[in-house]
């Protein structure tokens, strides 16, 4: 059985990459490393939670077709490298996309099976407060990310799931509901029965 790929979406600072972290302890998914351009935030680690690359390097990538989905994001790029996704799906592990709305765009046209999940922030406040708090932006950076992240949730109506992440239990809770819901479809549940 082929694992099943997530893509999580939401604005930068509601929390993502948080929720995540939680939900991998909870569940045995592979997490997809993306490349970018951005250079890397204090703790970073190339190769855990980006590879981080220069420009040259992220079209070469491109050009190779390398790349499941890329796009631009606030002046830098980000892309999924398609081949480690194909293996963890090939062995039977469920990926999980932390990626923007483009990018998810991309995605379900080529693989419209792919679970499309938003995560929200529970108020706008809240999400600049969080973005602020990071404190690993600019205040110029912040409120293009900011602008951004209204164009992004004019999207999320496209998407399977919403998720509010009020609280990370609670968030990590619900996407763990989603995925467990997901594996109960009666095509991948009836193959089962011997
Ligand atoms: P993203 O990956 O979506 O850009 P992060 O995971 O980096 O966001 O979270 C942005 C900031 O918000 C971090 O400082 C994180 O600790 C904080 N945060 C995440 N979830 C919550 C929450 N439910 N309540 C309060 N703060 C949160
Ligand atoms: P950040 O710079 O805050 O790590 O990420 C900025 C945005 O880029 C987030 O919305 C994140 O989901 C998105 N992102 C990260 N990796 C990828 C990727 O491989 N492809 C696309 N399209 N977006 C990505």
């Amino acid at each position: 059985m082929r694992g099943k790929t997530f893509i999580i979406s939401g604005p930068s600072g509601v929390g993502k990459s948080t929720v995540l972290k939680e939900l991998l302890q909870r569940r045995d998914m592979y997490f997809s490393v993306s490349a970018t351009t951005r250079t890397p935030r204090a703790g970073e680690v190339d190769g855990v939670h980006y590879h981080f690359v220069d420009v040259d390097t992220f079209r070469s990538m491109i050009e190779e077709e390398a790349l499941l989905e890329h796009a631009e994001y606030v002046g830098n790029y980000y892309g999924t490298p398609k081949r480690y996704v194909d293996e963890a799906m090939e062995q039977g592990r469920d990926v999980i996309l932390d990626i923007e709305v483009q990018g998810a765009v991309q995605v379900c046209a080529k693989r419209p099976e792919t679970v499309r999940i938003f995560i929200a922030p529970p108020s706008w406040e809240e999400l600049e407060r969080r973005l602020t708090a990071r404190g690993t932006d600019t205040q110029e950076k912040i409120q293009k990310r900011l602008q951004r992240a209204k164009i992004e949730m004019e999207t999320a109506a496209d998407y399977d799931y919403f998720v509010i992440n009020d609280d990370v239990a609670h968030a990590v809770a619900e996407l763990d509901a989603i995925m467990c819901a997901e594996h109960c479809r009666p095509a991948e549940r009836m193959s089962q029965i011997v």
